[in-house]
This record gives structure tokens, sequence and C-alpha cells, in this order.
């Protein structure tokens, strides 16, 4: 036996690694970019650190799903939302309003209450329903209508609803529902009510204050600035500071509070 002796690695330790290389390879494969690499690496190993395996598990689920679901159809999605505020590989804002309340709860989880457990899956499950909602929705044919007016909108475009895109939130909501029982036995109704709870929050909000343009070129609304075409837009609706990641943040915080709220 030698005198040396090595501290445990501790759950911290162990995410940070995994999380990195994990990091790595989605910034290569243009995922993410490298702010949203660094924000991954943040998000996965407090993640880890917080809730080990379990937690790691909710948030693959996410990610994993996330990424291939952008990878399908990715032609036509490139046609359909040009004017769809952020899309390709996440940046590091996109990374932490997805992911950043999650991480908050995963080490309030660990620190002050066992109840930030089901928070931590129920943002990730918010985030989910409206990621596979978005992308499903968005490869069915069919012109999507506005949550709050139900006329007619590009598709794509924040507050838009379609029968698929809405069973495809449902869908994400209870695929995280069911990884989140790994974290707690009694996970699946919280989390799944979250995850439905957090993207109807995003399509009202979607809908509502989230920013919206008008290209005087292309005579559309949009969701980007200056336009694809080049020229200038001017405001048409909602708060102009109030892009898609507010929406996201406000929809992962709606589906954490709602999964605190139904755990025991
Ligand atoms: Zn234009």
């Amino acid at each position: 036996m030698s005198g040396l002796t090595l501290a445990p690695l501790s759950n911290f330790d162990i995410g940070g690694v995994c999380a990195a290389a994990i990091a790595i390879v989605a910034y290569r494969t243009r995922s993410l970019t490298l702010g949203g690499a660094f924000a991954a690496f943040v998000v996965g190993t407090a993640t880890y650190g917080a809730l080990a395996l379990p937690g790691a598990a909710v948030l693959l689920a996410f990610f994993v799903t996330s990424v291939a679901l952008s990878r399908v159809g990715k032609a036509r999605k490139a046609v359909v939302l040009a004017d769809v505020d952020k899309t390709g590989a996440r940046d590091g804002a996109q990374v932490l309003a997805n992911g950043g309340i999650a991480a908050a709860c995963a080490l309030l989880a660990l620190f002050i209450d066992h109840r930030f457990a089901y928070a931590f899956a129920g943002a990730f499950a918010a985030a989910a329903a409206d990621t596979w909602g978005t992308e499903i929705g968005t490869l069915m044919r069919g012109a999507p209508r506005s949550i709050l007016t139900f006329r007619k909108i590009a598709t794509g475009l924040s507050g838009g609803v379609t029968t698929a895109g809405m069973l495809a939130e449902v869908a994400g909501a209870f695929a995280i529902a069911a990884t989140a029982l790994l974290v707690r036995p009694d996970a699946f109704v919280p989390v799944a009510c979250a995850g439905v709870a957090g993207a109807l929050a995003d399509s009202l909000l979607g809908a509502s204050v989230q920013s919206l343009r008008w290209c005087p070129n292309c005579n559309r609304a949009t969701e980007r600035e200056p336009h694809t075409c080049g020229a200038n837009t001017r405001p048409l609706r909602g708060l102009s500071w109030f892009g898609n990641d507010g929406v996201n943040v406000s929809a992962t915080l709606v589906g954490a509070v709602v999964a605190f709220a139904l755990a025991r």
C-alpha cells in the first residue's frame, strides 16, 4: 500500500466530466454553439451533481429527443421556419432558457427541499413538451391557428397550435414524466401535468406578449429582425424585448411551479 490517498469523486466531479464530453460532441456536431456548449456543461454538472443518474436521465431524455427531432425533416423545416426567432444550433441563451430553471431546481432539491426534484423534472417536461410540439407539429401539413384568436398563422410562429402539435406536446410531457419515475417513484402525474401546463403557457405567451414583427418587403409577420430577405422589420405585436427565450424561461418556470405544487 502506498501512502497516497485519493479523495472519492463527488457527483459534481463525475457530472462535470460527463457533461463536458457531451457538450463537446454536441458542439462539434453543430447541435450547440460554443456558448450553448458551455451552458450545457453548467446545466449538466448541476443536474448530475445534485440528482446523479436519475437527474441525468431526465436531462438526456429532453436533450437527445430534442436533437433527434430537430434533425427530422431538416430541409422542409428550413423553408417553413424562415420566420421563426431562433433555429439551428442552440446558443447559450437558448440552453439556459430551456434548462436554467431545471438546473436551479436540482440544486435546490439537494440543499433546500426534496420537492424541488419534482420541479426539476417539471421544468424539463415543459421544455420537452414545447420542443416536441414545435418539431413534430412543423412536420405535419395543415395551417396552425392562433391559440387566442383561432385565426390561421404561418407554420412555426409562436402561439400557433395544431392538433398534431398538441398531441406531440402531451407525448413529450409524458416521456419526461416516465423518465422522472427514476427521480421519484410518484413523479409521473405531477411532472406530466407540469409539462402540459408549461406548453400551454408557452403557446399563450407566444400568441400575446412575445415580440412579433412585420416585414414590409414581404408583407408577412416574422420573429426575425432584420428579416431573412434583408429588410428591416417593424413591431407588430408584443414586447420587443420578449422573444422566444423569454417565453421558454416562463414556460419552464410554470412547469416547475406546477410540479412543486403537486409534489408530496
Ligand atoms: Zn422580408
